[in-house]
């Protein structure tokens, strides 16, 4: 793609969010990143050690890292400064290049048998990918989509499910009914509530 259709792309995915109460919420992200991740311990693996408690944690939390870029958002705001379009919402941190950078140190740490902390990047790159693909699919990130073959194409796609729907309190209702079923699933498989 040339630089001016870059150009005209890139003026389009400016920094309009898909409207923050159609995109899916922190809840969504961290939780259904849990869960598939502790499903595929639980019945797949089923391999405690190299899939700890700490594993899915991880998992969680980078199942939220793309939205990091919300904070270089705020911090342009407060010290009045333009991002670059890259650092704004639904951009670089939107990528699959940004989270199959963490491939690297993964197969580094698996070849040297380090496997436990090889897995944590693993995980980390599902849960990133994980986020990609529900923005994709219910609506976040930039307003045009995600930039999935990023660098070699700036084009976006998305079908933003729920803004399409108009339904704008489904990001909330989705929040509690992923919280409600893990919970669930926790208390059937793991019995939670003997720790409580
Ligand atoms: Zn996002």
């Amino acid at each position: 793609m040339d630089s001016s259709r870059n150009g005209s792309v890139l003026k389009t995915f400016k920094s309009r969010l898909s409207g923050s109460k159609c995109m899916p919420l922190a809840v969504t992200h961290v939780v259904s990143t849990v869960i598939l991740v502790d499903i595929y311990r639980d019945y797949i693996l089923k391999d405690r050690k190299l899939f700890s408690l700490h594993t899915i944690f991880i998992a969680g939390i980078f199942g939220l890292l793309p939205d990091t870029d919300m904070i270089f958002g705020m911090v342009a705001d407060i010290f009045r400064f333009k991002l670059p379009l890259l650092l704004q919402h639904g951009g670089i941190t939107h990528t699959p290049l940004f989270a199959l950078v963490f491939l690297i140190p993964g197969l580094i740490l698996w070849n040297f048998s380090k496997k436990k902390y090889a897995v944590y990047c693993f995980v980390g790159v599902f849960g990133m990918m994980w986020h990609l693909f529900l923005d994709w699919l219910l609506g976040g990130g930039a307003y045009e989509g995600i930039m999935w073959l990023y660098p070699f194409s700036m084009h976006q796609w998305k079908l933003h499910l729920l803004l399409n729907l108009g339904v704008h309190n489904i990001p909330m209702a989705l929040d509690a009914i992923i919280l409600l079923l893990w919970l669930w699933h926790e208390e059937e498989k793991h019995k939670i509530s003997d720790f409580i």
